[in-house]
C-alpha cells in the first residue's frame, strides 16, 4: 500500500511540541551566517555550524562550506565562522596568523563556561587538585573548554574514567553545556563516596552546575510531551549528542518513540489507526524539519 494512503486511512493526530526547536546559541549563529552570506558569496564554517545534516545542506545551498582545523592551518586572507560551540585560543591565534577574519558564534553560555573553566583551574592549581570535565571525549566543545587550560583537565564521559584520578586531592567538577542533569548528578554523586574511601575531604569538591538551561529544561517539558501521545517521532541529526540524550528521554516517558533523520525514515508499522503522534527534537533540529515531518505525517 501507497504510504500516503496508509497514512491517511490512520488518521493521526499530529502535535508539534511547541517547546522544540533550535536553541538561542544556534538561532544566533545560523544567523549571523545568513546575514554575511546576503553580501558574500561564501562563508567558511570551522566545522558544521549545527548537528544537522538537512540544516547544513541548506546553508551550504546558500553558500556555506565547512572545513575543518587541517584546512584552517592552510587557509589565509578569509572569513571564518566559529560556530556555537567554541574554539580553543590556539583557533584564534592561526586566524590572526593567517590574516582570517573571524564572525564569532560562540554561545554566550558557553563562553560564560569557558571563563569560569579558566578560574577554576587557577584555583584548584593552587591547591594540587585536579580539574574534571564531564562531557564528550574530543567533542568541539569540549576541545574548546580544554584549550582555555592547556589541556590540563581530564574529561569524564562515563563512571569508568573516574578510576584515573586521585580523590585523596581536592576535585573541581565542570559539564559541557549539553549533557544529561541526572548523568552528571550521578557522577558527582560517585565522587563523593570514591572521595571518602581515599581518604579526601568533601569539603574539597567543588561541583559546577553548567548545564544549559535550554538543554535541561527540555527533559521535563519532554517528557510531559511524551506521555501526552500513543506515538513520539523525535527528528534529529544523527550526529547530535543532545539529540541522543534527549530521545532517551522521550523514550522512557514512552516507548513508542522513534528517532527519525527525515520523513524517508518514518514507517507505517509504527501507527495504529487514530494515533495522537508528538513531534518533537533536540536543540539543534530546526523548526522547519520538524514542520516536514508534521506534514509528512498528517498528508494523508
Ligand atoms: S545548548 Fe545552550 S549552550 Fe549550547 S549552544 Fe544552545 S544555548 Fe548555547
Amino acid at each position: 500500500m501507497d504510504r500516503k494512503n496508509s497514512y491517511g486511512e490512520m488518521g493521526l493526530k499530529v502535535e508539534i511540541d511547541p517547546k522544540s526547536g533550535f536553541c538561542y546559541g544556534v538561532i544566533q549563529a545560523i544567523k549571523q551566517a545568513e546575514d554575511y552570506l546576503k553580501e558574500n558569496e561564501t562563508l567558511l564554517s570551522l566545522g558544521s555550524i549545527v548537528h544537522n545534516k538537512e540544516e547544513v545542506e541548506r546553508l551550504e545551498s546558500l553558500g556555506m562550506e565547512v572545513i575543518d582545523h587541517n584546512e584552517l592551518e592552510i587557509l589565509k586572507n578569509s572569513t571564518l565562522l566559529v560556530r556555537a560551540h567554541g574554539e580553543p585560543p590556539s583557533t584564534y591565534k592561526t586566524a590572526l596568523d593567517n590574516k582570517i577574519r573571524v564572525i564569532d558564534c560562540t554561545c554566550p553560555v558557553v563562553l560564560n563556561l569557558q571563563r569560569k573553566i579558566k578560574k577554576g583551574y587557577e584555583s584548584i592549581k593552587k591547591d594540587g587538585g585536579t580539574l574534571l570535565i564531564f562531557g564528550k571525549k574530543n567533542h568541539a566543545e569540549v576541545n574548546g573548554l580544554l584549550g582555555q587550560i592547556g589541556g590540563n583537565a581530564v574529561v569524564i564521559e562515563s563512571s569508568a574514567d573516574l578510576n584515573s584520578v586521585d580523590f585523596s586531592k581536592p576535585t573541581t567538577i565542570f559539564s559541557q553545556t549539553t549533557k544529561d542533569v541526572d548523568e552528571y548528578e550521578n557522577i558527582i554523586a560517585q565522587i563523593k563516596k570514591l572521595t571518602l574511601e581515599q581518604g579526601g575531604d568533601l569539603e574539597k569538591i567543588k561541583s559546577h552546575r553548567t548545564i544549559c538551561h535550554q538543554v535541561s529544561s527540555r527533559h521535563p517539558n519532554l517528557k510531559t510531551f511524551a506521555k501526552k501521545h500513543s506515538v513520539i517521532i523525535f527528528v534529529s541529526g544523527k550526529e547530535s549528542s543532545n539529540g541522543k540524550i534527549l530521545f532517551e528521554t522521550c523514550k522512557s516517558s514512552n516507548n513508542r518513540s522513534y528517532k527519525i533523520e527525515t520523513c524517508k525514515d518514518i514507517d507505517s508499522a509504527w501507527f495504529n489507526k487514530g494515533d495522537t503522534v508528538g513531534v518533537c527534537g533536540a536543540t539543534s533540529t530546526p523548526t522547519w524539519q520538524l514542520e516536514e515531518a508534521a506534514q509528512c505525517l498528517e498528508r494523508l
